[in-house]
């Protein structure tokens, strides 16, 4: 019998409240739904899918502060930087509604036909499979370029967001979303795996880990059905000696410490090639020690706690084995008192090969530093990671800039700015961060049926 889910504040420990799994029948009949509206979605015409989205990107603003009172009780992040997702959940459907229409345009080509083209059609239902770190961002992100392409979606949210789960589904619906367009289905990762095999599922987003990923994309393989995956990261922050430094510095706390450090592409290794390596450490150690953990409610507090214990246990684990290889500790290091899952902001020097926090992904507010002799030794060790999602680059020269980031083994590479997603541009990664793309026009056609029409 599955589990109850129990949405836990982060910042206490306190269970707010427990929620029951859905039943067999009751997935059954969600999936029944789904399949019986996929036609008459399709049918609805982008105008029709379009004007859904624009009513929830405004009942998204409307709701703003209890939406974001939702998901820092639930998963723990800084009050401002919740209101600041849900504005951007409202971004993204405005950014579908005013655009899906071009995207999805019949696209003329040149044969040997008097007329051909290319088609846009929606494939049918879909499954997005989500994580909890941005429980509202995650969600729309794949929702909206969906809903506009015509294919209804079912979501199976992380188990320890189950009333954002709710609460997105209930903007949804109260947008006008006909019965069976977008559901949540209350169900745990075992029970998902059955819904992925469903054949009336017909492609599958997720966003999560690499085990996941693997798990959930060789489902989806055996029953010939397209993913898109986006995984972790473990991106490269890479200072050149003639980079800006106040600019980077102040850029390079925000990249790590927002959301408590668990974002895919939280800046995550901090390559600082010798010349400034010094400098800038000491003004970036300033700044970690100046931010303020505390309770994610509180204007005040600029440090959020993680979302679960078992994730501070992780953190923890990987912090200590890379000290005990031999990287320096210049700051934090260990779970502050108190209830709930606070973790000290971290600083780690001397981070090098076959340390955890050098090979693998450190989900939380641990910075690992790693020294470069120069720009040619920097792009190399940017590139000596298994993940390839984003990476960013900082130097006074835009051109020098440029021709580093083209280098960069990654899906998003950024010249002195901080790796952000943007509805208008496409995002994902490449090597163990996945593959597929989300928003801007490569998202809205990761689930199409991209149709040939060749008239004689
Ligand atoms: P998971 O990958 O386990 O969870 C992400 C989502 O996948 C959840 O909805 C989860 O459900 C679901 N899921 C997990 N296994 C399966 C399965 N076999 N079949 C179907 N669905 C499944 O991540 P965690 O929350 O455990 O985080 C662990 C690590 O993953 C982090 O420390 C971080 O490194 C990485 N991560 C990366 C994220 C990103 O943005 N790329 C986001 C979150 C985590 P359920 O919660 O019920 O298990």
């Amino acid at each position: 019998m599955p589990k109850p889910f129990e949405s836990t504040n982060p910042h206490t420990g306190e269970v707010v409240e427990t929620l029951e799994p859905m039943s067999e029948a009751a997935v059954e009949r969600a999936l029944a739904a789904a399949a019986e509206q996929a036609p008459r979605w399709a049918e609805q015409g982008i105008e029709a899918r379009c004007a859904l989205l624009r009513a929830a990107a405004k009942l998204l603003r409307e709701r703003k502060a209890a939406l974001a009172r939702i998901i820092t009780l639930e998963m723990g992040k800084l009050i401002g930087e919740a209101e600041a997702e849900v504005e951007k959940c409202a971004l993204v459907c405005d950014y579908y509604a005013d655009n899906a229409g071009a995207q999805l345009a019949d696209s003329p080509v040149a044969s040997d036909a008097s007329r051909s083209l290319v088609a846009y059609q929606p494939l049918g239902v879909l499954m997005a499979i989500m994580p909890w770190n941005f429980p509202f961002w995650q969600v729309l992100r794949c929702a909206a370029p969906a809903l506009a392409a015509g294919n209804p979606l079912v979501l199976k949210h992380a188990s320890n967001v189950p009333r954002c789960a709710l609460a997105i589904e209930e903007v949804l619906r109260d947008a006008g979303a006909p019965p069976g367009v977008f559901q949540t289905l209350l169900i745990d990762a075992k029970t998902a795996e059955g819904v992925v095999a469903d054949a009336r599922i017909r492609g599958v987003s997720l966003t999560g880990s690499e085990t996941a990923g693997r798990r959930v994309a060789s489902i989806a393989g055996e029953h010939l059905k397209k993913t898109v995956l986006e995984l972790g990261g473990s991106d490269a922050f890479v200072v050149l000696e003639d980079a800006d430094l106040e600019l980077a510095v102040s850029t390079a706390v925000k990249a790590r410490f927002l959301n408590a450090g668990q974002s895919c592409i939280a800046a995550k290794r901090f390559v600082l090639v010798d010349a400034i390596a010094e400098r800038f450490l000491e003004a970036f150690q300033a700044g970690i020690a100046a931010l303020s953990p505390g309770d994610p409610l509180e204007d005040k507090t600029t440090l959020a706690p993680l979302a679960r214990k078992d994730l501070r246990e992780t953190l923890h684990e990987q912090v200590e084995a890379s000290l005990g290889a031999g990287a320096r500790l210049l700051h934090g290091g260990k779970s502050l008192d108190g209830p709930g899952w606070h973790y000290a902001a971290t600083l780690l020097d001397q981070v090098t090969p076959g340390m955890p926090a050098y090979e693998d992904e450190l989900f939380g507010p641990v910075a690992a530093v790693i020294r470069a002799h120069d720009e040619a030794a920097a792009l190399r060790i940017a590139n000596d990671s298994r993940f390839g999602l984003g990476g960013s680059v900082w130097t006074m020269d835009a051109a020098r800039g440029e021709r580093f980031a083209r280098q960069m083994a990654c899906g998003c590479a950024f010249v002195n700015g901080m790796v952000k997603s943007d509805p208008r541009l496409p995002f994902g990664g490449i090597k163990d961060s996945g593959y597929g793309r989300e928003l801007g026009t490569p998202g809205i056609h990761e689930f199409v049926n991209a149709k040939t029409l060749w008239v004689g």
